[in-house]
């Protein structure tokens, strides 16, 4: 009986050693897995354009968690994913808040929104109604399609006649036209953003005036966690790989004119399009491409911009005011915007733009 009682007992105490010893051992549950991240380059890059040789993205598919080995497997390769980057890259230095250097208008400011016609409607009526229509003289609307509504509504409506298509080239064309009217515009400041951003101008002017506009300057979030590596065309048949860091587009980016006039012989004119074609990969990389590894100038990771390819539901509250850009769209086929208490419900404010 005794003897029962204490093989009973010892049995207890070693269920319950062990389920302390797995408690202690487990961190908090692992963060979202990094899928999300190179998905926006990864989608673009399977386009009609034709795939890019591309390595050192994260392309696993969300999947649960479904043994503990598993789990620590996982967190022992996010581990090693944090640690050296290939060829001794840095990571972008993070911007920190810093007393203005310049004073900035919103006149020295160059917004540019991508967008195609079929969002005009769906997409950039939201952007007028909102943050658009308080801030005209520094938004210019980069489309593929003439709408005589959108002109009546606000001013700067390009037409680049580029192609509606959602392809690498297409998308190039773009932004190649949006480089060349900034440079045009003479304005101290080029940013771009996509038709799915909301733009905080009063926080992105604040940022802005914290650099001077005639160094060099890349700011931005990129969306993957260590450099991109691709391959770069360098002459007749030959090729060598580069890599370097880029601001995903979706999350908004901006460079200053000292740094813009830099890249013109890459980026001016049709060069633009021929510099996408050498590492074929889409516009926001080769934005990168030439300011970090044909310029050498670094990007400066600010955690202010924001693209629908994160968690936008951990931007919190309190600092909502203080973002750059926030987005809205789906992420891993679930809703993805910011969490906002306001006078409109989800379903009549799913972007939470009108709030
Ligand atoms: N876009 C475009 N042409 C297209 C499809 C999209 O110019 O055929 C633009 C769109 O207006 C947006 C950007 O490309 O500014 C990204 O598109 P989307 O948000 O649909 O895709 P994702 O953010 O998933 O890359
Ligand atoms: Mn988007």
């Amino acid at each position: 009986m005794l003897n029962r009682c204490g093989r009973r007992l010892l049995l207890a105490l070693a269920g319950a050693l062990l389920a302390c010893l797995l408690v202690l051992t487990a961190d908090p549950p692992p963060p979202p897995p990094p899928s999300e991240r190179g998905r926006r380059a990864l989608r673009s890059l399977a386009g009609p354009g034709g795939a890019a040789p591309v390595v050192g993205l994260d392309t696993a598919p969300a999947r649960e968690v479904r043994s503990l080995s598993e789990y620590f497997g996982r967190l022992a390769r996010a581990r090693t994913d944090t640690g050296p980057l290939p060829g001794g890259a840095s990571r972008p230095a993070d911007a920190v808040p810093r007393a203005p250097t310049e004073s900035l208008a919103p006149r020295d400011v160059f917004i540019a929104v991508k967008t195609t016609k079929k969002f005009h409607r769906a997409r950039l009526d939201l952007l007028l109604e909102t943050w658009i229509s308080r801030h005209k003289e520094m938004t210019f609307i980069f489309t593929d399609g003439e709408d005589e509504v959108l002109v009546r509504h606000t001013g700067n409506v390009i037409n680049t006649n580029c192609s509606s298509a959602h392809s690498r080239q297409a998308l190039s064309c773009k932004m190649a036209v949006e480089y060349d009217r900034f440079i045009e515009s003479g304005r101290k400041w080029f940013c771009h953003v996509d038709d799915d951003n909301y733009v905080n101008v009063q926080a992105l002017l604040r940022l802005l005036a914290s650099y001077p506009h005639t160094q060099d300057v890349y700011l931005g979030k990129p969306s993957l966690d260590r450099p991109i590596q691709a391959t770069e065309r360098v002459g007749e048949g030959e090729v060598r790989p580069v890599h370097f860091w880029f601001a995903t587009g979706g999350a908004g980016f901006c460079i200053s004119r000292g740094l813009a006039l830099k890249m013109s012989p890459w980026a001016s004119g049709g060069h633009f399009l021929s510099t996408a074609e050498r590492i074929r990969l889409p516009d926001d990389c080769t934005i990168g491409y030439i300011v970090e590894a044909l310029l050498g100038v670094p990007l400066t990771r600010s955690g202010l911009f924001h693209s629908h390819l994160e968690n936008l539901q951990q931007v919190p509250a309190s600092e909502l005011h203080e973002q750059v850009t926030l987005s809205y769209g789906m992420f891993e086929n679930k809703r993805n915007a910011i969490h906002l208490k306001g006078a409109f419900s989800v379903d009549a404010d799913p972007s939470r733009y009108g709030n």
